[in-house]
């Protein structure tokens, strides 16, 4: 069994360590917050009082931090420095690719194996230990991050150099943000023609407008039990989460030279939302905005 540092234990990175620890591995956590380093401790980690201790002699160092800057600041701030050579260090935030791709080259640059892994899957498949790892980085760095990974997840799925598990992340996450969106109009114009909720839902789920958002995480409650607009869309992917992968896709779509209109637009609506005060919903609960305010709930 290893020894493992656990850097960031909120919401997500809370469950994530807490299957570590399950699995039997010497989970070492640090968190700036106290409450999430107390959850982690009665889950059966040991709380470290700095990054540096908790990630001093560890076999792998995982980061499950907010944004690019609290990963570049982590790695440059103490953890390049207090790593073993042999360590493996897994980065599994949702981060910029430009920032995923320098902090991965900089790791490579002082000889240690490195990986960004951003997962698909929120806080119950975290807790559950079923998420799915999407992973960037040399072939040996993903080898090594691999048998930790599985122990956290239900797919660990490698997607080429630094920087590409962030890549796939932000590609997957703007068609399931332009999905949403296209099938919450599609159930309010269904809705405003008359059609019923479930019986368009039981010709389109077998017909061409099928996909996840509608089959998985149908935006009106009844057609899915067990999508978030059965329980009035608390829970699930915050709007406010959904809105930072779309930033980050159309940023990282700037950068590239890559038209995504449609990822723009699903970001557009998603800022509006946030912007209403819809942040903290499930983002499936974009319905809302598009029925507008007189049938709004
Ligand atoms: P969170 O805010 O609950 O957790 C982040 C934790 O990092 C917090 O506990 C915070 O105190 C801690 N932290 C911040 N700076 C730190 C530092 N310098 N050292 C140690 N700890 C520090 O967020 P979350 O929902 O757990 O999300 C974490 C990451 O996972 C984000 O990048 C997010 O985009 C991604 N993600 C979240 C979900 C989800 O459903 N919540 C799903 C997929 C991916």
């Amino acid at each position: 069994m290893a020894t493992i540092a656990f850097i960031g234990v909120g919401n997500m990175g809370g469950g994530m360590a807490a299957n570590l620890a399950k699995a039997g591995h010497s989970v070492r956590a640090f968190d700036v917050s106290d409450a999430a380093l107390a959850r982690a401790v009665a889950h059966g980690c040991t709380g470290a009082a700095t990054g540096g201790e908790a990630a001093a002699g560890a076999d792998a160092i995982i980061t499950m931090l907010p944004a690019g800057d609290f990963v570049r600041a982590a790695y440059d701030g103490v953890l390049f420095a207090a790593a073993s050579p042999h360590a493996i260090l897994i980065d599994c935030s949702t981060i910029d690719v430009a920032t995923a791709k320098s902090v991965g080259e900089a790791a490579a640059q002082r000889g240690l194996a490195m990986v960004d892994a951003p997962v698909s899957g929120g806080t119950a498949a975290a807790d559950a230990g079923t998420l799915t790892f999407m992973v960037g980085g040399p072939e040996a760095a993903f080898a090594a991050a691999k048998p930790i990974l599985e122990q956290m997840g239900k797919a660990v799925i490698h997607a080429g150099g630094a920087g590409m598990g962030q890549a796939a992340k932000i590609c997957n996450n703007m068609i399931l943000g332009a999905t949403m969106v296209a099938t919450a109009e599609a159930f309010v114009l269904a809705e405003k023609l008359g059609l019923d909720a479930q019986t368009f839902f039981d010709i389109s789920s077998k017909a061409s407008g099928q996909s996840w958002s509608m089959t998985s995480y149908c935006p009106v409650p009844g057609p899915v039990p067990t999508s978030p607009a059965n329980r009035d869309y608390q829970g699930g992917f915050a709007a406010a989460l959904m809105l930072k992968d779309l930033k980050l896709a159309v940023a990282a779509a700037t950068t590239a030279g890559a038209s995504v209109p449609m990822g723009a637009q699903a970001e557009a609506l998603y800022q509006l939302f946030a912007n209403n005060g819809g942040g903290g919903q499930d983002f499936s609960a974009i319905i809302r905005l598009l029925r507008g305010p007189a049938r709004g709930q």
